[in-house]
């Protein structure tokens, strides 16, 4: 069977530092992540049992523990990548920087309303720029937990960790000095990819939007 793996972060654990301490990533990647990806294989393994067993009662919290791990395995991948040391500022010129223009109006606008999502979610959460592809443009969620509140089925582009466990052994209480703080982190690049390849995909819908 196909299993989940962690994967390598693609900087040293200190690069971000002083942002997001060496000591923070270290746990973030070593020990929260990789709980996720246990989590996502012990879920499928479970759920084979369910399945030759035919035991029915397990599986309506199985596909809730599923969802869970993999959403966060899959979320924290993309939130590794989406940072670099040095990064930040705005998005270089081009598609991702125009669509960002044309669905919030402007840079800062979308940093405001990226940042409140961050900053305004109640309890475990992400929020995240996603592509819709429905309308096919550019939206913002607050991801309670790794997988609830999410519009289906949107693609997460670039996403912060607002679980306490992201800034708490640095920042305490002061979460929206990290909220902050990290936007001289984005890896516009990986952003720029991810879009660009989000946008391939078809739903084969029709009649469900105009305009
Ligand atoms: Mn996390």
């Amino acid at each position: 069977m196909s299993t989940y793996t962690l994967p390598k972060l693609p900087y040293e654990t200190s690069a971000l530092e002083p942002i997001i301490s060496r000591r923070i990533l270290e746990l973030h990647h070593g020990a929260h992540h990789a709980a996720y990806v246990k989590g996502a294989n012990a879920a499928l393994e479970k759920l084979e049992k369910a399945r030759q067993t035919e035991n029915a009662e397990l599986i309506a919290a199985l596909e809730k523990e599923l969802a869970f791990n993999v959403s966060g395995h899959v979320l924290h991948s993309i939130f590794w990548q989406n940072m670099m040391p040095k990064g930040g500022g705005p998005p270089p010129d081009g598609e991702l920087a125009r669509a960002i223009h044309r669905d919030f109006g402007s840079f800062d606008r979308f940093k405001w309303q990226l940042t409140q999502a961050a900053q305004k979610a109640m309890g475990s959460a992400w929020a995240a720029l996603a592509w819709e592809p429905v309308a096919g443009k550019l939206v913002t969620v607050e991801i309670h937990d790794h997988q609830g509140n999410v519009t289906q089925p949107g693609i997460p582009l670039m996403v912060i960790d607002a679980w306490e466990h992201a800034y708490y052994l640095q920042y305490e209480n002061r979460k929206a000095e990290f909220f902050s703080a990290i936007w001289n982190l984005w890896n516009w690049r990986d952003v720029s990819t991810r879009f660009e390849a989000a946008k391939k995909l078809d739903l084969g819908l029709t009649g469900v939007h105009t305009g």
